[in-house]
């Protein structure tokens, strides 16, 4: 399956305020390949995973922009001819939320928990507090018998339940066996509460993966998990890409582990897309071509255990200028490298996305002066 995200924006209205902790998001995952996006607490990554599926809870969310998933069973537009529901009173939204947060439920329904799975950071919420592991296990198995028995008899609709409800139980085990988990069985056994937050974590995603998605987004998989754990996390994704063919996102804000399951990182900051690449153009030091927010990311990520990376940059999720880019006041490049030309041009006008490499864009000014001066010549 693969997605495609087009100038999605998220609003958050306090009063007569407005805020977008995703502006004009635009990105997409081909088949099997994961896309990470990063960022730090407070970027707008979750909320955004969320609004790709329908589920956002702020108010009024999503106001504009488009989504499509496609498979070899067809396309999917959930946001399509939805615009009518949002009306702008000066400057404001006006959304029928409900009426609007109904639709895209419906339209996305036949594929979530399906063909598209989710696993939320806080496990514990994914998983149903009042059934054993197994019995939650068994509801999936027979779903998938349902759908995939629809045009068998009564007796070849039982016997293919029962072969699909084994293979799958095995196919459980096996997964509960990759995510080093020694005794499957008791975990099978246990009741969501008697499990620690890594092992709910790892059974979240076991019981994901054992629907046979097509599609998965993981948020923030790492929280819980030690450094053994996080190696088996990211074995396992690179082997359901090469089986299954297997797509999706990792939304997270650790940089290294992103780095090394995902094809392309999208690294997000203040509810914006300032970076997106191929994984190893970006998170590569020597690579030339780097945002500033980028460069402080990777900084913290190789610093964080001898100290600081730098002075951190400033979320403007509420105190967004109305002109130029709004990363200028904490931006180390804009603070020390430009001159007083450069720096108006900052001020003046918020920087597009350049292209400094095939399918890698960057939103700074400094690619846009240097493409100028390539494009003349010098
Ligand atoms: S456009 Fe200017 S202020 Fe913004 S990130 Fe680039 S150098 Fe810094």
């Amino acid at each position: 399956m693969d997605l495609m995200v087009e100038g999605v924006s998220i609003a958050l209205q306090r009063g007569e305020e407005l805020a977008y902790p995703a502006r004009r998001i635009s990105f997409t995952v081909k088949p099997g390949e994961f896309l990470g996006l990063v960022g730090e607490s407070g970027s707008g990554k979750s909320l955004t995973m969320l609004a790709l599926l329908g589920l956002e809870s702020c108010s009024p969310g999503v106001v504009e922009g488009r989504v499509r998933y496609r498979s070899e069973q067809g396309q999917l537009y959930p946001l399509e001819g939805l615009s009518h529901y949002v009306r702008w009173h000066g400057g404001l939204p006006r959304k029928r939320t409900a009426a609007w947060q109904r639709t895209v439920y419906r339209r996305m329904k036949p594929l979530l928990g399906r063909r598209i799975a989710i696993i939320l950071q806080d496990a514990h919420k994914t998983l149903n507090p009042f059934l054993r592991i197994e019995d939650q296990l068994l509801e999936m198995v027979a779903r998938q018998g349902r759908a995939d028995a629809e045009k068998a008899g009564w007796w070849g609709r039982w016997r293919q339940r029962r072969s699909i409800h084994q293979q799958l139980r095995q196919e459980a085990l096996r997964l509960l066996k990759a995510l080093h988990f020694r005794d499957p069985e008791r975990v099978l056994r246990a009741y969501p509460h008697q499990l620690s937050g890594g092992m709910a974590q790892r059974v979240s995603l076991a019981l994901a993966l054992a629907s046979r998605p097509e599609f998965i987004i993981l948020d923030e998989p790492t929280t819980g998990l030690d450094v053994t754990l996080q190696a088996a996390l990211v074995d396992l994704i690179r082997q359901l890409k090469q089986e299954r063919r297997l797509s999706g996102i990792i939304v997270s804000h650790d940089l290294m582990f992103v780095g090394k399951v995902t094809e392309r990182m999208a690294i997000m900051f203040s509810g914006e897309l300032w970076e997106i690449g191929p994984t190893h153009n970006v998170i590569h030091p020597d690579f030339p071509w780097k945002h500033p927010y980028t460069s402080y990311l990777l900084s913290f990520a190789r610093q964080k255990r001898r100290g600081s990376a730098g002075p951190a940059f400033q979320n403007v999720l509420w105190q967004r200028p109305k002109q130029g880019c709004p990363l200028r006041k904490s931006c180390p490049v804009y603070l020390h490298q430009l001159d007083m030309e450069q720096r108006r041009q900052c001020d003046s006008a918020d920087p597009s996305p350049v292209p400094v490499f095939p399918e890698h864009y960057i939103r700074c000014w400094q690619y846009a002066w240097e493409e100028q001066k390539h494009a003349a010549g010098y």
